[in-house]
């Protein structure tokens, strides 16, 4: 599956503030945002015009699409499941999203950045209900098990997670074993779990135009 490969901390001074895309780097001074917290490109000579209310929808679905780092064709793939569950949409679409394999390591603590996280999907570390996926799209469900591969376990990547100093703590809706290196989604999360500063609502108002 195709991903983005350009320069990320643009993406955040696009969007004016922290994605968290470079692990570490992102609480550290040397990040973008804290040094030029500015659009890329050059310095407008004035004050740039009040964005139009599409141009707010616009820029709320693209910082989600950069947050969780899924281009755009997918993104509409997961705005259509979203659309298909019952229940709030924009809360479905968060919901979705949050379900990714890719976003699930990296929520665990098995990477410092959701970049990081697909990249050990890719690369095969990675298996849901015991047998090995590296598919970073894959929607995982209530009851799913998902667990570094044996072989994985004595790589240099988790040791942090099993010394007991993982990145950050899990969400409560997954159960972490961190010696064993195996979770269970408990729950899909509720909105209130999800601690991403995103409006669903004018993604949903984007998508309905
Ligand atoms: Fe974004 Fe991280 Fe780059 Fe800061 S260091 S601009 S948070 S990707």
């Amino acid at each position: 599956m195709a991903r983005y490969t350009g320069p990320v901390c643009k993406l955040c001074r696009r969007e004016g503030m922290k994605l968290f895309l470079k692990g570490d780097r992102c609480l550290t001074p040397k990040c973008a945002i804290s040094r030029r917290n500015a659009p890329p490109g050059p310095r407008p000579q004035r004050r740039p015009p009040r964005p139009s209310e599409y141009g707010t929808q616009l820029r709320e679905k693209q910082k989600a699409r950069r947050t969780y780092g899924v281009l755009e064709r997918q993104f509409r793939r997961h705005f259509a499941e979203a659309n298909r569950r019952t229940g709030n949409t924009g809360e479905n679409l968060l919901q979705v999203l949050e379900s990714r394999l890719d976003n699930v390591v990296y929520r665990l603590g098995l990477a410092a950045s959701r970049p990081a996280a697909r990249q050990i999907v890719n690369h095969g570390h990675i298996m849901v209900n015991g047998r090995r996926c590296d598919i970073p799209s894959r929607l995982l469900r209530p009851s799913d098990v998902v667990a570094v591969r044996p072989k994985s376990r004595s790589l240099g990547l988790f040791e942090d997670v099993v010394a007991g100093a993982p990145p950050r703590q899990p969400p409560e809706w997954l159960t972490f074993d961190a010696a064993a290196l195996e979770a269970h989604i408990e729950t899909l999360p509720a909105r209130g779990e999800i601690d991403v500063q995103i409006s669903e609502q004018l993604i949903v108002e984007f998508y309905s135009r």
